[in-house]
């Protein structure tokens, strides 16, 4: 394909006939994109290799694409992404609008709490979700949280759909409305008043130049 990488079928067949490929020499399905990119992970490696396999031994099993969900920690940090950034979305097509929170991790009167960031993009036309970053303290849940928005873009649901998910909550953990939803209810207030900020990056990003992953 354009990126270099071995092109497949979404049942992870290559052009020729009876060689299957799957992992790091593969480009990827993109849910939201809806076009192969190069996007290697560990995660998409195993899904694919999994469906490589079947589809070898007379399976009918298809791989149902990459939102593009990473998280790194950074000494204290943790940070992780999942679907577009507004400048990948506004390549894409779509018209973003991106809002950022800062938060509490959980309520602040229990020990330990911590503050989190939450960029999240949706369209202002359809109201879809496209993207969702975070940046917290290691021990702040952000990887629970990016899996709350990885798992509603994989669903296709909008912004606003995520206030009606039934998260669960403790003071420890959370707060009655997760992090997750009070970034939704900013987005949609933004979109309402017409206050939403632009995150667009001059530079081009990882996902325009065909990866999502300069180093591991
Ligand atoms: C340091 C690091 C950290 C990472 N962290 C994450 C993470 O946190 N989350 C995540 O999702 N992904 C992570 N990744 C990416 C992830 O590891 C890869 O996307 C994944 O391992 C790709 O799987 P693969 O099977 O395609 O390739 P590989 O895992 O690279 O497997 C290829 C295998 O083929 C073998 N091989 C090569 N040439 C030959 C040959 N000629 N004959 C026989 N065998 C051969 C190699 O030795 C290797 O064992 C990380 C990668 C690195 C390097």
């Amino acid at each position: 394909g354009p990126s270099g990488a071995i092109r497949v079928t979404q049942r992870m067949e290559t052009t020729i006939p009876g060689i299957g490929a799957a992992g790091d020499c593969v480009e990827t399905w993109h849910r939201i994109l809806q076009r192969p990119v190069y996007l290697p992970l560990g995660t998409t490696a195993h899904k694919q290799g999994r469906v490589a396999g079947e589809n070898a031994v007379g399976g009918e099993r298809s791989f149902a694409g990459s939102v593009g969900s990473q998280t790194v920690k950074v000494f204290e940090l943790a940070i992780a992404r999942t679907g577009l950034c507004e400048a990948e979305a506004r390549t894409a097509g779509f018209d973003p609008v991106t809002i950022e929170i800062e938060t509490w991790d959980h309520k602040a009167y229990y020990p330990g709490a911590h503050k989190l960031r939450i960029r999240v993009t949706g369209d202002r036309r359809t109201g879809r979700l496209l993207g969702a970053q975070i940046l917290g303290h290691w021990r702040s849940e952000v990887s629970k949280r990016i899996d709350v928005f990885a798992a509603a873009l994989f669903h296709g649901m909008g912004v606003e759909d995520l206030n009606d998910l039934d998260l669960s909550y403790t003071p420890p953990f959370s707060s009655p409305w997760d992090p997750v939803q009070m970034g939704a209810q900013a987005w949609m207030s933004a979109v309402k008043t017409g206050a939403d900020k632009s995150f667009t990056a001059d530079r081009p990003t990882n996902l325009e130049k065909g990866t999502q992953h300069e180093s591991p």
